[in-house]
């Protein structure tokens, strides 16, 4: 795929992002996403990542992705369909004891952010996170 149909970064401010209660959606080819070009064979995601402020102040980005997409399979390797299906609230934290305070709490994720983000890798890093390890067609389900 040509370079500039690459997804450009998409950079905010975490804070002010999160403050102000911005959202941002982009549905795209997975192949315009430049880290996961190579572990999708094709498809089209949908992302939306939602800025919050909860009622104790703290901030927080609510990351879903899902979409129809394939993936080679490890066993045979010919292409089989997969569904990405996230969801994540991840908490903002402004250094590595605040990030290890947040994550200690019940259902809650911490990610360290600085004073840009870029959505397109936090999407990128949310996606290759929820993929298994190695992904395959059901046992005997492999065409032969
Ligand atoms: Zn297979």
């Amino acid at each position: 795929m040509n370079e500039s149909l690459k997804l450009s970064p998409t950079e905010v401010d975490p804070w002010r992002f999160c403050k102000d209660g911005q959202s941002w959606e982009i549905r795209s080819e997975v192949a315009a996403f430049p880290r996961l070009a190579s572990e999708f064979t094709q498809g089209t995601l949908f992302c939306r990542v939602i800025g919050r402020v909860n009622t104790r102040g703290s901030l927080s980005l609510q990351v879903k992705v899902s979409g129809e997409v394939g993936m080679t399979c490890q066993r045979c390797l010919s292409d089989m369909p997969y569904k990405v299906d996230m969801a994540r609230t991840l908490y903002l934290a402004r250094n590595e004891a605040e990030m290890e305070r947040l994550d200690a709490l019940p259902d809650s994720d911490a990610i360290q952010a600085g004073e840009v983000l870029s959505l397109v890798e936090l999407v990128e890093d949310e996606v290759l996170l929820s993929l298994p390890v190695a992904v395959m067609h059901a046992p005997g389900k492999c065409p032969a």
